[in-house]
């Protein structure tokens, strides 16, 4: 009970996974390179959550002695067999571990299209993150497209924080939206009401439904986005294009670890235990499901991980949040369509500047990286990866550490042969940055 349970991030998952360790009276430390919990939905902090979950989740683990919060420390590669490498604002440090649990949460899937590079587009999460960061919005013309209900989730964001939300333009079209929603009320009648309670947030919002993205354009930044909505092409004059086009599970700290990956997410089993020996897996990164899942799982990985059984409540949860997830996967799926958005000239790995005519002609990862420098840049195939799986079938590209960009001094603590105490890389030579 001596040596902390570790887990890693403190979005819904971790927090949860936290809570139900640590009620055992298991020390545990909770690790996150934000600056405060939270993760993406609960983003901000606790000041601004209006969610009660993460509030009592919150005020559960501070009300612990046993609990540690690391803030702004971020995961980078292994520092020996047993122990993490993180790196934070003032240096580094070796984390010895024993048992973890993986809480890595999703990042956004970005698909590329003409104009997808201007200043003025971000993902429809990213937008989000950047408002609820304190990016000002007010008066700004916004167009949310893609395809998903984080669109509506998102252009809800705009209009609170004092933005135009001019359009949602979601790609699906209304015969599939209908199917939803039926399935919704036969099954998920809480998620229903959710929608439509968003709706009616957004009332007075154009919602084209079956419309296609075609361009983005402007001179130096975004100025207009083409659509192709209802057979006629249109030109929505706008400051910001918030793109959705689903979620993606982020694998790196599972790949740390050695463990399993199957269709795209950690692989675990009914006690959410991953298949490297000590390490558990909650919430998107075993599947795209949504804060509920997130929850559920994240109580059962740390229940688990003290030697406890779950709960039956939590069984249940889970087993309805994973059928929603199943069905969000098969409703909003990126339509095949998609892949015409992006044309020869469009730029597909935007770290290394490599366009789609570059990259079609290999067979996969391996060619295309050795021939075009294409996933070799700072974000190591994080956004071009899912794209191109997307557009030409190949797998993704394995992840190499440090599986984050890391200083050099932070890497060279990854070399010391002594790991056992927690030590400390220099802070002052921070300035050398390398992927
Ligand atoms: C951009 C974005 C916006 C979203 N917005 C919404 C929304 O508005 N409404 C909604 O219902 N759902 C939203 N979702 C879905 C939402 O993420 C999930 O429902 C829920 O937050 C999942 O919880 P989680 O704990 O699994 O992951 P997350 O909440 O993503 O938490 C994962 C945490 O792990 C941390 N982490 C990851 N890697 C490292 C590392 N190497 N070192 C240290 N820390 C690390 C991250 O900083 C993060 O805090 C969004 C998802 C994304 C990606």
């Amino acid at each position: 009970m001596n040596a902390p349970l570790i887990v890693l991030g403190a979005g819904p998952a971790g927090l949860a996974a936290a809570e139900a360790a640590s009620a055992s009276g298991q020390a545990v430390l909770l690790v996150d390179e934000n600056g405060a919990p939270g993760g993406q939905i609960w983003r901000g902090g606790p000041q601004r959550w209006r969610d009660a979950r993460a509030a009592a989740l919150w005020d559960a683990l501070r009300a612990r002695p046993h609990v540690s919060f690391m803030a702004g420390a971020r995961v980078v590669a292994p520092a020996g067999p047993q122990a993490l490498l993180l790196e934070t604002a003032d240096g580094a440090l070796a984390q010895p571990w024993n048992k973890v649990i993986v809480c890595s949460g999703a990042r956004e899937l970005l698909l590329p299209f003409p104009g997808w590079t201007l200043p003025g587009v971000t993902g429809a999460g990213g937008l989000q993150a950047l408002v609820k960061g304190g990016m000002p919005l007010a008066g700004k013309r916004v167009l949310v497209a893609g395809t998903g209900p984080l669109l509506l989730a998102v252009a809800a964001t705009v209009c609170e924080h004092g933005g135009e939300v001019v359009a949602v333009a979601e790609h699906r079209a209304s015969a599939d939206l209908a199917r939803f929603g039926a399935r919704l009320a036969l099954s998920h009648r809480g998620k229903l009401l959710q929608s439509v309670q968003m709706a009616a947030r957004l009332r007075g919002v154009p919602y084209l439904r079956g419309a296609a993205l075609l361009a983005a354009e402007g001179r130096g930044r975004l100025e207009r986005v083409l659509l192709r909505h209802r057979g006629r092409e249109q030109a929505v004059d706008c400051d910001f294009l918030a793109c959705g086009f689903g979620l993606v599970p982020s694998l790196e700290l599972a790949a740390l670890f050695g463990c399993v990956v199957e269709q795209g997410r950690v692989a675990v089993d009914a006690a959410q235990r991953s298949s490297a020996p000590g390490v558990w897996a909650a919430g998107e990164s075993t599947g795209i499901g949504g804060v509920d899942k997130a929850l559920a799982e994240g109580r059962i990985a740390g229940l688990d991980a003290v030697g406890l059984a779950p709960h039956a409540r939590d069984l249940r949860s889970r087993g309805k949040a994973q059928a929603f997830g199943a069905l969000l996967a098969q409703a909003f799926a990126p339509l095949p369509s998609l892949r015409r958005l992006c044309t020869a000239s469009t730029i597909v790995c935007r770290c290394e500047d490599v366009v789609a005519a570059d990259l079609a002609p290999h067979a996969g990862w391996r060619s295309a990286k050795l021939q075009t420098r294409a996933g070799m840049g700072p974000c190591q195939g994080r956004v071009c990866g899912s794209a191109c799986a997307f557009l030409y079938g190949w797998e993704a590209p394995g992840l190499r550490q440090p599986v984050f960009p890391a200083c050099a001094a932070t890497l060279a603590l990854a070399r010391t042969e002594r790991v056992d105490t927690v030590a400390r890389a220099h802070p002052e030579s921070r300035q050398q940055r390398t992927s």
